[in-house]
């Protein structure tokens, strides 16, 4: 009989190594806000994030920063968890960001085939938000704006 051992992995809320020290402290920004985050598989099988709005649990797959795309996958599904306050429901933030038309053609599909939350306004700003250079000054300030801190 050969049984499978799974790798030993930290436990899903220690953050991961790969996490650049600026969106480490929006991740704290965000606990204290409420929300709950996930460094483990999201539910939803092979997406690599999820933002759960009924659970406020934000999700990045370990294989995302296995794949050098863990920054920007967290990025993504915090704009996502932004836009879900004050009251649970997306709603745009309202950014006036430009976004690549190669990104914008690609929303299109992504739309058609993964989860994401339905919208195409709510997709190009979290798409455009994760190509910005002051994308955690913006996340941040809108996450002032818009979300309550907690306790
Ligand atoms: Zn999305």
């Amino acid at each position: 009989m050969v049984s499978f051992v799974p790798p030993a992995s930290p436990p899903p809320s220690v953050l991961p190594a790969g996490l650049p020290p600026e969106l480490r402290s929006l991740a704290r920004d965000l606990e204290r806000h409420g929300f709950r985050l996930r460094w483990a598989p999201p539910p939803l099988a092979r997406a690599y994030g999820q933002y759960v709005p009924a659970s406020r649990t934000l999700w990045v797959a370990p294989i995302a920063f296995d794949l050098g795309i863990g920054p920007q996958t967290f990025l993504h599904e915090a704009v996502h968890a932004v836009q879900s306050c004050p009251d649970g429901r997306l709603t745009p933030i309202g950014w006036r960001l430009s976004l690549d038309p190669v990104v914008r053609q690609e929303i299109g599909g992504i739309l058609t085939t993964r989860y994401h939350h339905g919208s195409r306004l709510l997709e190009q700003e979290a798409f455009a938000l994760q190509g910005q250079d002051d994308a955690v000054a913006r996340l941040r300030i809108a996450l002032k704006a818009r979300c309550r801190p907690s306790g």
